[in-house]
This record gives C-alpha cells, sequence and structure tokens, in this order.
C-alpha cells in the first residue's frame, strides 16, 4: 500500500494563462506537503494559451535547482500532434529534466481510437516523450492496454492524474483504474501528478494514491515514492541536465 508520495510530478504555472500561481508559490505549497520533488510542466507551445518555447529552454538556466528548499525539474506538457508527433522539439525535449505529454482541445481533437492509439505508440517509440499524461481521458479514446504494454517496453511511464479522477475529466475514473491495473500486468512504470492549476493543489495526489492502492501497483513502478527513483528515471529518459540535482543532494550530504 502506498500512503505518500514525495514527488508531484505534473503542475502549472502562470506561463500557462489558465492557471494561476507562480513557481514560487506552487513550491512553498509542496514544502509544506513535504514535497521533496515539484516538476513544472507547463503546456507546449502548440496551445494558444501556452508560453512560447523560449520559456521551456530558459527554464533550466533560469531557475535554481531548488526553490523553497524543493527540487524543481523543468518540464513540459507536450502536445500529441497528428503522426506521432509532439510540439516539443528534440534539442528542447534533451535540455529540459521531464516530458509529459497529452491530448488537448487546441492542439487537436480526435473520436477515432484507431489513429489515438497510433499517434501515442508512435511518440512512444519515437523517444520524444518520458509520461503519456492523463491516458484515462474518456474525451480522446484509445487502446489503453495497447499504450500501456509499448510504454513498458520503451521504458515510457504511464501517469495516474489526480486531477483526472478528482472531477477535471468527467467519466475518467474507469479508465483511470482500468490503466492503473494494466500499468500492473505489464510491470509498467507509473508517474503521479496533480496537474495542479492553483498552489492550493500541488501534491494533492490522494485519488491517484487510492486508483494505484485499488489496482496494486507495487511501490518499486511508481517513481514518485523515491527521490532517486525519479531522477533516477529523468536521468535515464535522456536528460542530462538532471545530473546536477545529483550533484546538489551530494553537496548537502
Ligand atoms: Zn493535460
Ligand atoms: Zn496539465
Amino acid at each position: 500500500m502506498i500512503e505518500k508520495l514525495i514527488a508531484d510530478l505534473h503542475s502549472h504555472t502562470l506561463a500557462s494563462t489558465h492557471a494561476y500561481s507562480t513557481i514560487y508559490e506552487n513550491t512553498l505549497t509542496a514544502r509544506e506537503k513535504g514535497l521533496k520533488i515539484l516538476a513544472m510542466t507547463d503546456h507546449g507551445p502548440q496551445l494558444a494559451d501556452s508560453a512560447d518555447i523560449l520559456h521551456f529552454k530558459n527554464s533550466v538556466k533560469a531557475i535554481p535547482d531548488t526553490v523553497n528548499g524543493v527540487i524543481v525539474l523543468k518540464g513540459m506538457e507536450a502536445n500529441f500532434l497528428p503522426g506521432g508527433k509532439t510540439d516539443c522539439p528534440p534539442r528542447v525535449y534533451r535540455s529540459l529534466d521531464l516530458v509529459l505529454c497529452g491530448f488537448h482541445r487546441g492542439a487537436m481533437e480526435s473520436q477515432d481510437r484507431d489513429a489515438n492509439t497510433d499517434i501515442v505508440l508512435k511518440a512512444i517509440q519515437s523517444g520524444s516523450i518520458d509520461v503519456v499524461a492523463h491516458p484515462g481521458d474518456p474525451n480522446y479514446p484509445k487502446d489503453l492496454e495497447a499504450i500501456v504494454r509499448c510504454a513498458a517496453e520503451y521504458g515510457v511511464a504511464i501517469e495516474i492524474n489526480a486531477a483526472s479522477g478528482a472531477g477535471s475529466r468527467v467519466g475518467s475514473n474507469e479508465f483511470c483504474l482500468e490503466t492503473a491495473r494494466l500499468c500492473k500486468k505489464y510491470h509498467t512504470t507509473v508517474s503521479v501528478g496533480s496537474d495542479s492549476h492553483f498552489m492550493s493543489n500541488i501534491g494533492n495526489l490522494r485519488h491517484a494514491i487510492d486508483i494505484i492502492n485499488e489496482a496494486g501497483i507495487p511501490e518499486e513502478l511508481i517513481i514518485n515514492t523515491s527521490v532517486s527513483r525519479t531522477l533516477d528515471f529523468a536521468l535515464h529518459r535522456g536528460h542530462p541536465h538532471v545530473e546536477t540535482y545529483f550533484r546538489y543532494l551530494e553537496n548537502q550530504l
């Protein structure tokens, strides 16, 4: 049974204009709730209310390793695009710490289950994403079993999104549970995030933890269960900047 997670790996700041807090404010909440790591994953540049690509490129230079004592992973929630492409260019992907990818209205809309599945499989296979964000979203039907199996094969994580089950994506609960059960079946790595758009929601992971426990996913599959698991996952996905956090932690000892 999972009781607590030390990382929130999906959050938004003012850089997504439909979110309302700064990274400084978000880390204050993260610290209050005992988190060690917060991933800042604003929406990719394809969405009209997203920041310019420069925002992402500059984040690794401009934001310190830790803010308010919390390690800040500089990431992006990229958009799936037709053909399995994303709006995170390869060089930006490599320079960041963690890249989620999801379907979003405004980037593309599709009710075609086979086409949606194909897009996600291609993106996983191309090595251009680390985490499939909110796969249980019923607005984008897909073959969850094929996706979870493919993610396991390519070392990509599947997200259990705490906001989906809490009402952000109506009708997603059964798909989130199905996704979690499939992750257990195929030993697929799991990432958990609040998908917070306001500071008070940072670290609100309860819904995701309940789903994980109902599905019986073992602790070792969940990257949010320890600092080293989170950082090892990000580093091995091909993000050399993550080494800076290991150095930071060494200096703390
Ligand atoms: Zn999203
Ligand atoms: Zn999000």
